[in-house]
């Protein structure tokens, strides 16, 4: 398929997943980081969440609990254009009930070229890049060109 671009803003639409065991650690990401991420628009899937905006004081936009949805809810999003970029603390130790969901979720942020940090050194690495407060345009894949193609 054919690429195009998607436009970032400056403030960027930043989605904050963590599963149970990494939960903590993500907080912690997060308060470290807290000035940088109030200048953007926070989303995260239910429960973790939920427990960041107690916790840290940030505004946050939460989706449904990941294994009830808000993984699949996430995805969407990302489909839409609607998330820049993703903080994803999966845990890499132990099952998880929805791993259908975590995988979909992975695959649908590479498919459009969602940066995703997956641990902490990746976090730090993409919250200090000068990309973080200008705008920045991303490829992305073309479908309405290729839908017209399909159609001539
Ligand atoms: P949760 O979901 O924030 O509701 O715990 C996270 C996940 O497992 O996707």
């Amino acid at each position: 398929m054919q690429a195009t671009t998607r436009q970032m803003q400056a403030q960027k639409h930043i989605a904050l997943v963590a599963h149970d065991n990494c939960k903590s650690h993500l907080q912690r990401w997060v308060e470290e980081h807290k000035g940088k991420l109030l200048k953007h628009t926070l989303y995260a899937t239910g429960t973790t969440g939920h427990l960041l905006a107690k916790q840290t004081g940030l505004p946050v936009n939460c989706l449904l609990s990941g294994p009830m949805g808000g993984d699949q809810q996430l995805g969407a999003l990302i489909c839409e254009g609607k998330i820049d970029m993703m903080i994803f603390f999966w845990d890499p130790l132990n099952a998880v009930p929805h791993d259908p969901d975590v995988k979909a979720l992975l695959r649908i942020a590479a498919v459009w070229n969602v940066p995703v940090a997956t641990n902490r050194a990746s976090a730090n690495f993409m919250i200090e890049s000068s990309m973080m407060d200008k705008a920045v345009s991303i490829e992305i894949p073309d479908y309405e060109a290729y839908l017209a193609e399909r159609l001539t």
